[in-house]
């Protein structure tokens, strides 16, 4: 059984977005869906800046996402953590992972992966599996190199990837966690860890990769009840799995379903979905948004 956050514990929501676009109708559903579900259980809303790609992520979209929010009305409590503050923070843990060795240095590129794939395909005959994201599963190249490399620093141009095989046996089989509803009763789900193999802890341009930045800040945070897109359904399963490794509580999580366009595809930033600040120039007003997304 998952720990379940205590019944005595005021319940602790977060929306976390990542300033690397506009927030778009997804975004506002989802920070809504965690401001009404904060007010109906009692709780606290916090706000995380997921900023951890410093490439794509910039001070004037986290300036126009913060005046976003502030615009569909959204009250949040308690400081805001923004994830490029806490490199150093991911850093100790992958450390940690590593020399426990539960982390390998892997050298190849996306491309070399996908070959990797490929020849793998090719030579079996079978199609190669894939994760959930639709990426293929890394074959295991640097792997079996990586044994006994002790714990170097990161140092050439590489991922560090977590050894999925050696985490399962340490934080053992049979991961579970809860999924909450509008009652308060939890269902008890078991997580896949395996579908997504050897997945990327950290790369060379950032010391952590979402999984480990996410855990690690809801823990920071103190959160408890975690509700997020359906599209992230999935990688809970590396969640608990990072959670168990370095002994963080488990929060209990939600997942609401997704806005999606005329052709049917999730709206997303990176396909140029109609952002907040575009229907706001057009003249929807914000209490317009709350009502058609159902939370006037
Ligand atoms: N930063 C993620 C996003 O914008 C959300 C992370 C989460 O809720 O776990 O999609």
């Amino acid at each position: 059984m998952p720990p379940s956050p205590s019944a005595s514990q005021p319940p602790v929501l977060r929306f976390a977005p990542s300033p690397n676009g506009r927030l778009h109708l997804g975004h506002a559903l989802s920070a809504l869906t965690n401001e009404r579900l904060a007010r109906m259980m009692g709780g606290r809303l916090l706000l995380r800046i997921e900023d951890i790609d410093r490439e794509r992520c910039t001070p004037a979209l986290e300036a126009a996402l913060r005046n976003d929010l502030a615009w569909l009305g959204i009250a949040f409590d308690g400081a805001v953590r923004q994830q490029s503050e806490h490199f150093a923070d991911y850093r100790v843990a992958t450390r940690d992972l590593r020399r426990r060795g539960l982390v390998y240095a892997c050298f190849c590129s996306r491309q070399e992966v996908r070959a990797a794939a490929a020849a793998r395909a090719a030579a079996s005959g079978e199609p190669w599996p894939t994760d959930p994201d639709g990426a293929p599963l890394y074959p295991g190249t640097c792997r079996a190199s990586a044994l006994g490399e002790g714990a170097r620093e990161i140092e050439a141009p590489h991922v560090l990837r977590l050894d999925l095989e050696r985490a399962l046996t340490e934080a053992g089989e049979g991961l579970r966690y809860g999924v909450f509803d509008d009652e308060g009763a939890v269902e008890i789900v078991a997580a896949q860890p395996r579908r997504w193999g050897d997945v990327v802890l950290a790369r060379k341009d950032a010391p952590t990769s979402y999984h480990l930045a996410v855990v690690l800040d809801d823990a920071r945070q103190g959160v408890t009840h975690v509700v997020r897109g359906r599209d992230l359904e999935a990688a809970t399963d590396i969640h608990v799995l990072l959670q168990r490794l370095l002994g963080l509580p488990a929060p209990l999580y939600r997942f609401h379903d997704l806005l999606v366009d005329a052709e049917g595809r999730k709206l997303s930033k990176s396909r140029g979905s109609e952002s907040l600040a575009e229907l706001r120039a057009k003249g929807v007003t914000a209490q317009q948004i709350r009502r058609d997304l159902g939370f006037a």
